[in-house]
């Protein structure tokens, strides 16, 4: 069977910018593949699952509500799903699905984008949804000296540091929802992640921390890219701290699905303005 279909599956999905990425790695790679976005809700997903592996497709992207309800459903999974508990890109091999998370590579080389060193670093992380998950085995890949993790809700921080205990070995600490202030100003942090969704449009007014907090020694992190910049990196900028938007984080992780399915390495650096500026054009 030719398996020449790729998709990404999930509900809602009419604002994904996933179908513009992927097609224009498609056109500018030469790559021989469709793309196309399929709403999928979650009593649809089993079926949808068999009749992807069952066709044409070379793969799939997953996206909300399906990251963690596709892991079972997977003949396989990589160490990295299996740790974060999420696959985002599913891969068609020789009639087996093999699932794998990609953020965690689309978060590191955002970093290497922007040239901020993490080795050695103290690390805040804001949230602990699924991004966080990902970011947190990102942090420890890359060298960090310590997590500091916090979250609003308390049972799902608490999900998170029984999962950190069992999958992570770098140096971490739990803060309270309400400590957030008081212990940011006594451990000031070199880098600040805001892995929450507060921000995202159409909340363009909130931002999960104070402005106060920022400094010009420190880096702010905004894992969303609607709007770019966040209000969070706007007043993080006023400050005089450094900025890193969560645009590269998007298509670094789609770099690297799609090399996961056309088994060639895409030189993405030199089209990167390119992209970006076809990105941000459908994000305004
Ligand atoms: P989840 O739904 O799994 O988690 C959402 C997180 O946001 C939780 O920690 C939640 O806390 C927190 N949150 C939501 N509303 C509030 C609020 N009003 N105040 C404080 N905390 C709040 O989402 P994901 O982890 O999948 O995604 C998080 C963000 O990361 C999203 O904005 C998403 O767009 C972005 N993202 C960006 C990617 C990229 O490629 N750039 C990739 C993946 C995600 P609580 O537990 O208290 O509800």
């Amino acid at each position: 069977m030719d398996r020449t279909k790729l998709a990404v599956i999930g509900d809602p999905i009419a604002h994904s910018l996933s179908p513009l990425l992927h097609r224009f790695f498609i056109e500018h790679f030469h790559l021989p593949f469709s793309y196309e976005a399929r709403r999928v809700t979650p009593d649809e997903l089993p079926r949808v699952f068999v009749e992807l592996k069952n066709s044409s497709y070379r793969g799939f992207n997953v996206t909300i509500p399906h990251k963690q309800a596709i892991l079972p459903l997977l003949d396989e999974s990589s160490e990295t799903a299996r740790a974060i508990g999420a696959a985002n890109t599913v891969i068609i091999e020789d009639g087996a699905a093999i699932g794998g998370n990609t953020d965690v590579r689309g978060f590191l080389s955002m970093m290497r984008l922007a040239a901020v060193d993490l080795s050695r670093r103290e690390v805040l992380i804001i949230g602990a949804g699924g991004a966080a998950r990902a970011v947190i085995f990102a942090l420890q890949q890359a060298g960090v000296s310590r997590i500091f993790a916090c979250n609003r809700s308390p049972q799902r921080l608490e999900e998170c540091r029984r999962w950190m205990a069992a999958t992570i070995s770098t140096r971490s600490e739990i803060w309270a929802w309400h400590k957030l202030s008081q212990r940011l100003r006594k451990q000031r942090p070199e880098i600040i992640i805001n892995a929450t969704s507060v921000g995202m449009h159409p909340n363009v007014g909130e931002s999960p921390l104070p402005k106060t907090l920022f400094s010009p020694e420190m880096t702010a992190v905004d894992l969303i890219y609607n709007p770019l910049p966040t209000k969070f990196l706007q007043e993080a900028k006023e400050a005089g701290a450094g900025i890193v938007d969560g645009l590269n984080m998007l298509i670094m992780q789609g770099v690297a699905a799609m090399e996961m399915w056309s088994g060639k390495q895409l030189d993405i650096e030199a089209r990167l303005p390119e992209l970006q500026k076809i990105l941000m054009n459908k994000i305004a």
